[in-house]
């Protein structure tokens, strides 16, 4: 049924998120005229003082105030059809400090409240998974990896370092590797069965990726990190198999470098970001225009999705915009890109 649902609106969609002002900044004027429906109008001021209007329309747009529980509300049955077999990606656009990280994690200081679509998503699936447990057995284990210059790095794991954790299971492993066509990570899988192992889970990962901060300042902000959850359901009566996978993708940064001031390895980070944020908007547009050709292969982000795109999968990306009059610039070129991807 939430199959049903969903399959009236495609299989991917585009939501925006406008992040308020922060508390402590002063209240000024926000580039956003106004959301009515659909459509999200910002105010554009040119070079000389004189001001314009730009509209964008997607398939939802979430204003300053809407909460974290709203904002899960029309996200819920993409999740919940992972546990009919289908694929879902989720991705977290938008320059730095929009809001990406408060969407999928929450704030630093987590409350009820405040938690984001990730452990939202993991506790929804745990509820549904039980109540569907006479008919169906449902095993749920995730993975957490980080893309950063290219290169995939495993966020579950004890220290920081790529050592393999001793974890069991590895016949769920196995028997996901040798479906065709499916592709899971070189990383850690490990089984959960609760919300609090999730919450472990992504602490772990939280102090693994700041691990790499330590050499380079706020590296969270120019890396990818992707929470992928499988799951897989056996019918207890027909003792078919079920498949699904879910991947919550927090990108790095859109921002452009400043070219006069990016050098060394921050041109270098500049540069990966661009080419995987282009590539994977390349992927999503030729796939919401239907393209026979899909270039997956032109970064590791959409090489690592590939199975997770496109063909029965489902996408949602969420793009961020901050409100402030100086981000303007940066606010218009993300809503462009992400009607780029967008098929309404
Ligand atoms: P990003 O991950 O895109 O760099 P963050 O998620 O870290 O941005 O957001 C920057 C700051 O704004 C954080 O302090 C975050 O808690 C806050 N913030 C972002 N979105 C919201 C929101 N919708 N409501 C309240 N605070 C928000
Ligand atoms: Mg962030």
């Amino acid at each position: 049924l939430y199959n049903q649902v969903q399959d009236l609106k495609g299989n991917i969609r585009v939501y925006c998120r406008v992040r308020p002002f922060l508390p402590g900044q002063p209240n000024s004027l926000s580039t956003v005229d106004h959301i009515d429906d659909g459509n999200i109008t910002i105010t554009t001021t040119s070079k000389h003082g004189k001001e314009g209007k730009k509209s964008f329309t997607f398939n939802k747009i979430f204003g300053p105030s809407v909460t974290q529980a709203e904002v899960f509300a029309d996200t819920q049955p993409l999740i919940r059809s992972v546990l009919d077999g289908y694929n879902v990606c989720i991705f977290a656009y938008g320059q730095t400090g929009s809001g990406k990280t408060h969407t999928m994690t929450g704030p630093s200081e987590l409350t009820k409240e405040t938690l984001g679509v990730n452990y939202r998503a993991l506790s929804d699936l745990f509820i549904i998974s039980e109540q569907r447990q006479d008919v169906i057995s449902y095993d749920i284990s995730v993975q957490m990896v980080e893309i950063y210059n290219e290169q995939v790095r495993d966020l579950l794991t004890p220290d920081g370092v790529n050592k393999k954790y001793p974890f069991r299971n590895y016949s769920f492993l196995c028997s996901l590797i040798s479906q065709k066509g499916f592709n899971v990570p070189d990383a850690n899988l490990v089984p959960v069965t609760s919300t609090s192992d999730v919450l472990n889970l992504m602490d772990l990962g939280h102090k693994n990726r700041a691990v790499g901060a330590t050499a380079m300042n706020e590296r969270s902000s120019r890396s990818h990190s992707c929470l992928t959850v499988h799951v897989q359901g056996r019918n207890m009566t027909s003792c078919t198999i079920l498949r699904g996978s879910l991947h919550l993708v927090d990108l790095a940064g859109s921002e452009r470098a400043d070219k006069s001031e990016a050098l060394g390895d921050r041109l270098k980070e500049a540069t990966h970001i661009n080419k995987s944020l282009s590539a994977l908007g390349d992927v999503i547009s030729s796939l919401a225009q239907k393209n026979s050709h899909v270039p997956y292969r032109n970064s590791k982000l959409t090489q690592l999705l590939q199975d997770s795109l496109g063909g029965q999968a489902k996408t949602l990306m969420f793009v961020h915009i901050s409100p402030e009059l100086n981000a303007v610039g940066e606010t218009l070129s993300t809503l462009k890109f992400a009607e780029r991807v967008s098929t309404v």
